[in-house]
């Protein structure tokens, strides 16, 4: 028997919370054991809760990975690691960049663990040029509902492994991951990053940028008329060899020990409005100059600006946040895109942090999200009715338009309009049936969606 605790859980958005029974268990024993206790009432494995929304979820058994945190295999000839599960992409950047390497993906935190990385297939700033987190994965071990530990290839497995890359945890518990680090030279990044000026200015600069691995931009998604889409794009690339010699160069370095900034309380209902999000956009827009800036910056301030502050999801509040991440394909006037601007600048809910890029081509799981198109990332205060009336009809022009939401960041879609941003939920279900009949593996999300059935068997 494993010890459960009752706990409130939630994801980093802090809507919504939801009581399960949870255990921490340390071992892959222990492990095995935990998914024998829980059969009657479901099971979730819960990583390093960075997903948004209601993705790591459940109000039966809650299973946390974070104890399954070891180094198992590394060869430094080819960059292969195998680890388990639990193991955070922190963790592998900590040991691997002083002996030159460096994770293929990473979302924009590091503070997420390698089973969570798989099971919502993350994408980084790289997609265009490097796909997503399974793209660079070549095996997994899963433990199924059966007690069974399957060790899933592409090739042995080929529907298991569309099932469960992308899949939500809704297919077992990933114990292990093989995944092939990238050699770099050092912790440093080649950047620019230029003032847009409007939408077409940003698509522009993003095409011109094929010399660069890694593209992102922040947009003013407050502003309207010509300026719309306004804002910064940021490309970067690992630096050569021998960048430490240009000292002057260099920015500072910043690790583990500079995180000293924290949100230790939750912020007042008041702190964001309408005002202060309008003035957050003007300040960081015209902050950088017109043009173009180069620098040479640590790989923390690039990747991961937002980890420099700590339980920085509590300046929301205690409602907390939804984040509404969408992809939409591209076409010439780039139409929807405008319409889903358009449509939050006359809601009056802005977003402080409205994060656009363009995905390149994919080949991975059946609920993966990244799409070709263009992807824009937007965090809205939990306003209650009004803001889910908002989203809806966000919902609305991203399925007319073929798009789809990031279930990673989502607490709300409709099943409607879930099966269609993701026309093979189907086949999906089927092979996820096939793994699970009796329907162990459960989550708030996947009831919502339809996954899985509230009780028991899918
Ligand atoms: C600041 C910030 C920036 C982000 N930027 C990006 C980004 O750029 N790109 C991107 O793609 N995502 C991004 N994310 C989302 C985040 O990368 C994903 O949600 C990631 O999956 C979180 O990993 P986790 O370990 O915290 O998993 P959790 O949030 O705990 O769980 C997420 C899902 O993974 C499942 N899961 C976790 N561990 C296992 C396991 N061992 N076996 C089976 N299933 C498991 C859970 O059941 C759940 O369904 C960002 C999040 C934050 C907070």
């Amino acid at each position: 028997m494993a010890d459960w605790v009752k706990r409130d859980m939630e994801g980093w958005g802090r809507w919504p919370v939801i009581s399960a029974e949870v255990a921490r268990p340390e071992t892959r024993a222990d492990m095995v054991k935990a998914v024998g206790d829980s059969q009657g009432d479901g099971l979730l494995a819960y990583g390093l809760g960075r997903s948004y929304g209601d993705t790591a979820l459940h109000s039966g058994h809650v299973v946390m990975t974070t104890r399954l945190d070891r180094f198992l295999a590394f060869d430094p000839a080819t960059g292969w690691l195998k680890a388990e599960a639990g193991v955070s992409l922190e963790e592998v950047l900590r040991v691997f960049v002083p002996r030159g390497f460096f994770l293929p993906i990473t979302p924009g935190t590091k503070f997420v663990t390698l089973g969570g990385a798989l099971a919502c297939d993350v994408h980084g700033k790289n997609h265009h040029v490097d796909g997503s987190f399974s793209n660079h994965v070549r095996s997994f071990e899963l433990l199924t509902a059966s007690g069974e530990v399957l060790e899933v290839r592409k090739e042995t497995h080929p529907e298991l492994w569309k099932a469960t890359v992308g899949g939500l945890g809704l297919t077992g518990v990933v114990l292990s991951v093989e995944l092939r680090l990238t050699p770099v030279a050092g912790p440093w990044i080649e950047m620019e990053s230029v003032r847009v000026e409007d939408l077409d200015h940003f698509f522009a600069v993003s095409a011109e940028s094929t010399g660069f691995t890694h593209t992102v931009g922040w947009i003013d998604c407050v502003t309207t008329g010509k300026a719309m889409g306004r804002g910064i794009f940021m490309r970067g690339r690992h630096a050569p060899q021998g960048i430490e010699a240009k000292k002057s160069l260099l920015g500072r370095v910043v690790d583990a020990a500079d995180r000293l900034l924290d949100v230790p309380i939750d912020g007042p209902g008041w702190l964001l409005n309408q005002a202060t999000v309008k003035a957050f956009n003007e300040v960081y827009f015209r902050k950088h100059p017109r043009g173009q800036k180069n620098s040479i910056v640590h790989y923390e301030p690039f990747f991961y600006p937002l980890d420099a502050v700590r339980h920085w999801n509590r300046i929301y509040g205690k409602r907390g946040f939804l984040q509404y991440q969408m992809v939409l394909p591209k076409t010439p006037d780039q139409r929807p895109l405008r319409e889903i601007l358009g449509a939050i600048t006359r809601s009056g809910f802005g977003s402080f942090l409205a994060v656009i890029k363009e995905f390149g081509p994919t080949d991975n799981g059946w609920l993966s999200f990244p799409t070709p198109g263009v992807t824009l990332a937007l965090d809205f205060p939990n306003h209650g009715a009004p803001l889910l009336e908002l989203l809806e009809r966000l919902d609305a022009i991203t399925v007319e338009a073929g798009g789809r939401v990031y279930l990673g960041k989502d607490a709300r879609v409709s099943r409607e309009s879930f099966q269609r941003m993701y026309p093979e939920w189907e086949a999906w279900k089927a092979a996820r049936d096939a793994v699970d009949p009796k329907g162990v593996f459960r989550s708030t999300m996947g009831e919502r969606l339809g996954l899985v059935t509230p009780g028991g068997r899918s």
